[in-house]
């Protein structure tokens, strides 16, 4: 059987959200992006999207203890039970950690982080580009930045954190949405 408890890494712009759509319609389970959940908190004017808007805006991260809460929450959800495919959380080791203590918490285990891995000026052309084609408010030069600073220094590190525990798939992320799919897959199996 294949794994049902999966994380998608990568810089902003790798493509994890596409590939994360595409794995929870073959596994039946759902995908838990904390970046679209933050969105959705500043769409809605809560209290946590007011906290998370100015990180967001500039391309900085949203502090662990939001993110994790956010996390937490979700994944004790009825539907996340059987599985998941995490996008965009954890970013950092402490986030990481706290991962690993929610799932402890129900006897379960991450099986799988697959990594996607894209030269950095490849993923900053997909993000400029997706600035014009969807107008999100940190998908400007200064933010992508930023965010690609944030990831090299904060997430970068859980390749090594998940490659320690065995559970560590690293993909090549270039190339078109079904050559990458494919190469996901065979990361599974
Ligand atoms: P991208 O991968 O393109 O940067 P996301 O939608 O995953 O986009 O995240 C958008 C923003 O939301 C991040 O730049 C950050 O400010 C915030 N965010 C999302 N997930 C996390 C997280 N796990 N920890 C801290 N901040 C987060």
């Amino acid at each position: 059987m294949s794994a049902t408890r999966l994380l998608l890494l990568g810089p902003p712009g790798a493509g994890k959200g596409t590939q994360a759509a595409r794995l929870v319609a073959r596994l039946g389970v759902p995908q838990i992006s904390t970046g679209d959940m933050l969105r959705a908190a500043v769409a809605a004017g809560t209290e946590m999207g007011r906290q998370a808007r100015a990180a967001m805006e500039s391309g900085e991260l949203v502090s662990d203890d939001v993110v994790i809460g956010v996390a937490r929450e979700r994944l004790a959800q009825k539907d996340a039970q059987e599985g998941f495919v995490l996008d965009g959380f954890p970013r950092t080791v402490v986030q990481a950690e706290a991962l690993d203590a929610i799932l402890e918490q129900t006897g379960v285990k991450l099986e799988r982080c697959v990594a996607i891995t894209v030269d950095e000026e490849v993923v900053v052309a997909r993000l400029l580009r997706r600035a014009e084609i969807e107008g999100r408010t940190d998908d400007k030069e200064d933010s992508i930045r930023t965010r690609m600073c944030v990831y090299r220094e904060q997430t970068e590190p859980l390749l090594a954190y998940y490659r320690e525990r065995g559970v560590l798939a690293e993909v090549n992320g270039e190339g078109g949405i079904e050559e990458v799919a494919l190469r996901i897959e065979g990361g599974l199996s």
